[in-house]
């Protein structure tokens, strides 16, 4: 037996409870994904807690490449040195795996687009998150610099436009160029309301959000069922 520290009971409670259920559902599946993936789409997202891309699209597995860090943000592409994790992932979904659409989803509450905002107040957090949601920036100075956009909107002007940012960005990569100007590869911007649970969808052109409805046939009050 092993002896699980306190802090890992609940996640051990959790993975018992997926055995029991979905892993049982879903034996077959997993048992034909062994060896292969051949995911459609590469979502990427933030790490935070409350949003989490196969939840909110209702994904089994195999079906979403996830790469999530602090705000989904995607860095312009660079062959510098360092540790290119979303490089990589990006690299391996298009090149590899072939998806054929990229999602990049920021949500409401973005600790990591806060902290963007404290950096343009003279507030930089952190010895790696300031340098990290310097990506953002150039959608973040859009922002401030826009005399209509009131002060308690700009966190959630900052968190959409730095999805406009990201996928900007996404194109730099001379293979994800290739693989749109090819038509083989669609890219979009979604952001997650997470006290509503509802979900936005980017308008290409003018970089504005729509709530996307849930769908006549669904019943989207939760009474009774
Ligand atoms: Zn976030």
């Amino acid at each position: 037996m092993i002896d699980f520290a306190d802090d890992a009971q609940d996640l051990i409670a959790g993975y018992r409870r997926f055995r029991a259920r979905r892993y049982r559902e879903a034996r077959d599946l997993f048992h034909r994904l062994r060896d292969t993936q051949t995911p459609a789409t590469m979502i990427i997202a933030c790490a935070d807690s409350r949003a989490d891309p196969a939840m909110i699209f209702d994904a089994a597995p195999g079906e979403l490449f996830v790469v999530r860090n602090v705000a989904a943000l995607v860095p312009p592409y660079e062959e510098s040195g360092g540790f290119h994790g979303v490089s990589a992932a990006l690299e391996f979904a298009v090149t590899q795996l072939r998806v054929k659409q990229i999602v990049v989803m920021g949500h409401g509450g973005c600790g990591g687009i806060a902290a963007s905002l404290a950096a343009a107040d003279h507030r930089p957090i952190g010895r790696f998150i300031a340098p990290w949601v310097e990506i953002a920036s150039e959608a973040r100075d859009a922002v401030l610099s826009d005399a209509t956009i009131a002060s308690k909107d700009w966190q959630e002007a900052v968190e959409h436009g730095a999805v406009g940012q990201s996928l900007k960005n996404l194109s730099t990569f001379p293979f994800v160029r290739g693989a749109l100007e090819r038509g083989d590869l669609n890219m979009d911007g979604a952001w997650f309301s997470i006290g509503r649970g509802e979900l936005h969808w980017r308008d290409p052109e003018s970089g504005s959000f729509s709530v996307v409805d849930t769908g006549a046939d669904l019943n989207d009050s939760g009474d009774g069922i």
